[in-house]
Order: C-alpha cells, then structure tokens, then sequence
C-alpha cells in the first residue's frame, strides 16, 4: 500500500531542516546498490518475478556472511517465493520481525519518462517503480541487517526479516501463506511494517513522523439490480438504472457513525498540537466526552480526517443496460469500503441493505479472489495494538534527534499486510524511515520517485531504532 498524506493545511508548520544523512560511505554505496538491484528486479504480478529478487537478496546475505540455515527461500509457486532470513540475539525475549514486500504495481513504460524498471538517478531523486512503494525500506532492512552482522552486534531478541510476494495484489500473499505453512520461522512477539507510517516533509523539510498502530478492513460490495427490460419507446416507472442510481444517492447522502479508538484519539490529540485554527481547536472538541458534532462535521470535509473518524463506502465501479433502444435488464455498482476495526463486513452489508431499502437492490460480498456471496465474512478485524513503550520511547527518541518533530500514532485506512500479523497476535507497527514530500506521493503512480538524501536518512534512521528497539547503542 503506501500512499496517504495529511493535507495540506499543516503546510505553514514547518518546524525543522532535514538533516544531512549520517550514515558512513560504504554502508549508503551497499545501501544504493541493493536498492537499484531491486528495482532492476522487475517483481510485478503480470510479468515479473518475485522469487528472483528474493533469490538475489539471499545472496547479498550470504556474501556478507549469514549461515546458510539461517536464509529461507520458500513459498507456493516458483514465481511467488519469500525470502526469511534470521539474525540472532542474546535470547533474551521473543523475536522481533521485520517484513516487507518485493512485489510492486504495474507500470508500463509509455506511461513513465523514465522506464520503471531502470533504476534512474536525477536531479537528486532516484526514480524506478517501487522507489516508495516499498523497495527503499526493503534495501534499507537488508543493509541494516548486514551492518548488524559485520558490527557483530547482538540484539536482545532475534530479529527475522521477511521480504514477500503478493502484498499489491495476485494470490499468492507471502505473509499469509508464510504464517499458516511456516509460523515457526516468523513467530515473532510484535512487527514492524513501513509499508505503513509515514515520514512527512514539504520540500524536504520535517512536518511529522506517523506510525500506523492499526488499519481498516477493505471490502467490496457488489449491487445488483434486474429488471424483465423491454422496449426503450415505452418505459415503465420500474427501470433497474433507477433503482440503482436511487440506492447511490442514499449511499452519498449516508455517513457511517463517529467512532474513535485509543489510537485515533491519540492521533487526533497529537494533530491538535500540530494543525491550527479552526481545526487543531476542532480536534479538541471531538475528542469531549461530548464530542461536538458541528466540529466533526467540519473536519468531515478532509478527507483524510473523515477516514479516521468513520467507515467508509463509495461507488467505484458502474455497468448497466446492453443497448441503447431497450430498457436495461441488469444494471450493477461496486462499492469499495474501509471498515473500522471492530466492525465486520457482514456488519456493513446489512447497514447498507437498510440505507437502501429497496429490496430490488441486492448486495453481495465480493471476495478478494472475486467470488460473490450472500454472506460476508463476521471477523471483525484485529484490535488496535497497544502503543508499547519499548516501541514507542526509541521511536520518539530516534525521531525527535533526525526530525525534530513528533510521533503521531494513526490508523492505515487502506490495507496492508499488517492485517495478517496484527490477526495472528503479532502486533504489527507502521514504522518508515524514507521521508515523502507530502505533495509527491507516488505510490502505484508514473515517474515514482524518491529523494536520494531521504533513503539515506531511511539507513540511517532504521540502523539507530532498531538498535534502540533491541537493547543496543547505535554507533555515533
Ligand atoms: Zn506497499
């Protein structure tokens, strides 16, 4: 996933100047290399091949010194294998894990200036497919690992790193398939994930730092009207186009209860320090025992607020009718929503049963491999994780020395591959390094790019936390 950002009403708030990086020679020259040899590694789901950067990682890791048995390459299919790989700690607690996907979206060459599977470097940014969606933090996790081993540094718990197939799309989820055939090799007593979490600059310059402590569930629903049709020269009253289009207009006009969780009252409690005005005083009043609905319908209107205080469902997809002269006989909607944590799809599929109230309409569950059903899952997506102090204390530390700003605990509203551990009972923290200029996401888009001296930053930020997450002392 990766691609939110605030908006862009905190703009004036510019706090600090990026640091230089301060990683050493040698480790940002290993660093770059492992980055544009991922890249080069075309790993889409069409035509590309995930096992062969996997493969190429394993090597890299070999070369610097890991054990054989301590590298992995497993998975269900010869194009879709993962790469896990372990270093050992003093033993002292249960593993920590590291994960990241290899895969990367489609990106055709006409669309891009540059070709998205060359790794480009220009006017100080480093352009290729896969630059912040999320080969960066990938390379990051592997140099960081190497540094550890070639230092001879021993944390107070192993730490497993798992670079997988399939997180974008395909059926092939290297985390999924990981914990139900090899829970052995991943258990692991809580994760961090920078595919979610967020360094955010403007012009390069330090705003925040989020880091995603739960995500919403993603479901589609598919809306069906149908209808005997007949001849367009003598229209009836009862025309599926409009009872379709009338189940859309209560859908816009519908909103889903307010509903905060510990971790989007500390994100709204943290956004109130940084924003201003209206909304940092619009921020506190949402978060009363009282909370004033005036002040939540204003921050409504950013919709990136609106998504933390409330599910969400909105038409994506629409076909109907099968000619121009006849009445239509089938028209149907898709409807993308994202779930609070604590609510089921079956939950929405009911709720938007009722917002439409029109039994014409019937609305199915679709399922991410595409199958369409009367019922939708009942599971209710995992809790919040608790914002651990031994997570959160190095991580305020760590950023509050390179940025300068602060931690804002916030809630994924796409998906990612956290939903998988954080349901395993492996809670799972959105933590990135690479910083983002707020207005240059381009995840999944052309041209994605990311600023050479932000990936350096991303080495040296994950070298200093994961050192203070593990019981060690980063070298100055
Ligand atoms: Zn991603």
């Amino acid at each position: 996933m990766k691609f939110w950002s605030v908006s862009l009403c905190v703009f004036s708030l510019l706090t600090s100047a990026a640091l230089p990086a301060q990683t050493d020679d040698p480790n940002r020259q290993l660093a770059h290399d492992i980055f544009k040899q991922l890249v080069e590694i075309n790993t889409t789901d069409s035509a590309g091949n995930v096992t062969a950067a996997a493969e190429a990682m394993a090597q890299r890791l070999r070369d610097a010194g890991f054990a054989a048995e301590d590298i992995q390459i497993l998975g269900p299919n010869d194009r879709k294998k993962n790469l896990v790989v372990r270093l050992h700690g003093r033993g002292a607690e249960k593993p920590l894990l590291l994960m990241g996907h290899l895969d990367v979206v489609e990106a055709r060459r006409e669309d891009w200036t540059t070709d998205p599977f060359q790794f480009v470097e220009k006017d100080g940014y480093f352009y290729g497919r896969g630059t912040q969606d999320m080969k960066s933090d990938d390379a990051i996790f592997l140099v960081t690992l190497i540094r550890f081993l070639k230092e001879g540094y021993k944390p107070d718990r192993d730490i497993i790193l798992i670079l997988t197939a399939d997180e974008e799309g395909g059926s092939s989820n290297g985390v999924d398939w990981l914990l139900h055939n090899h829970r052995e090799l991943i258990d692991a007593e809580f994760a961090l994930n920078p595919d979610n979490g967020a360094v955010d600059t403007v012009k390069g310059k330090a705003l925040m730092v989020s880091m995603d402590a739960t995500e919403k569930i993603y479901a589609d629903y598919q809306l069906e009207v149908t209808n005997p049709g007949g001849h367009s020269s003598l229209p009836v009253p009862d025309n599926a186009i409009y009872h379709l289009t009338d189940a859309l207009d209560r859908l816009q006009r519908y909103q889903f209860p307010f509903e905060l969780s510990a971790v989007t009252r500390a994100f709204f409690e943290q956004m109130s320090t940084v924003e201003k005005g209206q909304s940092a005083a619009d921020m506190k009043a949402i978060l009363k025992t009282h909370p004033d609905r005036a002040a939540e319908a204003r921050l409504a209107h950013d919709p990136f607020y609106n998504a933390m205080m409330r599910t969400t469902c909105v038409p994506t997809r629409l076909d109907a009718g099968h000619a121009n002269n006849a009445l239509p006989q089938r028209a149907t909607a898709n409807v993308n929503c994202r779930i609070l944590p604590g609510h089921s799809r079956e939950e929405v599929r009911q709720t938007l049963i009722q917002t439409f109230a029109d039994p014409k309409v019937t609305v199915r569950y679709v399922s991410p491999t595409g199958t369409i059903s009367d019922q939708a899952p009942d599971d209710k997506g995992a809790a919040p994780v608790t914002l651990r102090p031994d997570v959160m204390q190095p991580l305020e530390q760590v950023v509050t020395e390179m940025w300068k700003v602060k931690v804002i605990p916030s809630m994924n509203s796409g998906a990612s591959d956290g939903v998988y551990t954080d349901a395993a009972g492996i809670p799972t923290y959105g933590v990135t390094g690479v910083a983002i200029d707020i207005d240059d996401v381009r995840a999944h888009g052309r041209d994605e790019r990311v600023r050479a001296e932000s990936f350096y930053q991303g080495v040296d930020f994950y070298y200093r936390y994961l050192k203070a997450v593990t019981g060690g002392t980063a070298k100055p």
